[in-house]
């Protein structure tokens, strides 16, 4: 049997690792320049950003049996960090039940660790699924050709997996109903000593959804990396706004809530992420069609957070593998 997955986040590469690890040749293809998808770190000079997943939390035991068995020991840590909750003007500490762990030196290691084995060709957007006698074959930008397939998992998020498996069975209207909130993250570096109230803040702001020093993560450089995220209400009234108005809607909100000086910034990037989110996860772990061979898998399945990718990804494989 060969498999082919579409997409390189946490979800499409779970998929992967427990097909391969039971005798199944895949292939993965993803449009980015790496692997991760949403647990994404950007580096810039002496800066390190993660500006998509902040942190992950495991407390599904096969989570925790897989990064144990999948990742080397120091691909991942606890962020021992200061967390607060900004509501109205109080910020008041936070003392979260469960630990927050984070990948080293950057939210990507986790996945970059788990591609490392595996056939994953980058840079590749898939953008059209052909059913032919002998399989599925897949086709890219370039009108370049991969297959055939016995089986197709797509493990983008769902506006995406919707497109490639229309006209293809009944999954692409079940992803077609999920919606994604969108979000915006604001990457700046201040030019003078600015201190945040506490290492990982979360939000309920008109604006802001959480702020983070970065820099208190395991495992980076020391220079003063903020993450500063809107919330989902906001970025969907602002997504399209020209980046500077947003940078600066974002740092002003920052200044005001926190009371630091953010004004000229060393360093100053936005990333809109357009899914950022499942407005209400499907609970359906994955979805599989027997008759074409179709499956879908993503956070969008089961919750909005690595476990949730996680999970998904393994009942999808679980489900191919007929377990
Ligand atoms: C701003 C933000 C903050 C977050 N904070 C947290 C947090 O603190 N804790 C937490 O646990 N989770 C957090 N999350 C959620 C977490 O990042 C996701 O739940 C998880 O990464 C989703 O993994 P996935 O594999 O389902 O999807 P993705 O990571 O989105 O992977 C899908 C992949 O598909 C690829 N792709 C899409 N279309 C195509 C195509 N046509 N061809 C080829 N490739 C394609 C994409 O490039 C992408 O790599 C956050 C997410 C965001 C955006």
């Amino acid at each position: 049997m060969r498999v082919a997955i579409i997409g390189a986040g946490l979800a499409g590469l779970t998929v992967a690792r427990q097909l391969q690890s039971a005798g199944v040749a895949i292939q993965v293809f993803d449009k980015g320049r790496g692997v991760g998808g949403r647990t994404s770190t950007r580096r810039s000079d002496s800066w390190v950003f993660d500006h998509g997943a902040q942190y992950f939390t495991v407390r599904d035991p096969a989570f925790r049996a897989f990064l144990n068995s999948e990742l080397p020991a120091d691909c991942f840590a606890p962020w021992a960090a200061r967390f607060a909750r900004l509501e109205g003007n109080r910020i008041t500490t936070e003392h979260p039940s469960t630990p927050r762990l984070v990948g080293v030196p950057g939210m990507n290691s986790i996945c970059q660790a788990l591609a490392l084995q595996l056939p994953v060709q980058t840079g590749v957007q898939i953008t059209r699924l052909n059913a032919t006698a002998t399989g599925w074959t897949l086709e890219d930008t370039l009108e370049h050709s991969y297959g055939p397939f016995e089986w197709v998992v797509c493990s983008t998020p769902p506006a995406q997996g919707a497109h490639l498996l229309s006209g293809h069975g009944p999954l692409a209207s079940r992803l077609a109903n999920v919606d994604m909130l969108p979000c915006l993250s604001l990457m700046i570096a201040p030019s003078e000593n600015v201190e945040l109230p506490a290492d990982g803040i979360q939000c309920d702001h008109p604006v802001l959804g959480w702020a983070a020093r970065n820099h208190s993560k395991p495992g980076r450089p020391p220079a003063t990396a903020l993450v500063i995220q809107s919330n989902h209400a906001w970025a969907q009234a602002h997504q399209e706004d020209p980046a500077s108005s947003v940078c600066q809607a974002i740092r002003e909100a920052a200044e005001q809530a926190f009371d630091i000086d953010l004004a000229t910034p060393s360093h100053e990037s936005l990333h809109r992420w357009l899914y950022a989110a499942p407005a209400q996860p499907l609970k359906d772990l994955a979805l599989l069609d027997q008759t074409t061979r179709l499956a879908a898998c993503g956070d969008w399945c089961a919750a909005g957070k690595l476990e949730g990718a996680f999970q998904s990804g393994l009942a999808c494989a679980e489900q191919i593998l007929g377990r």
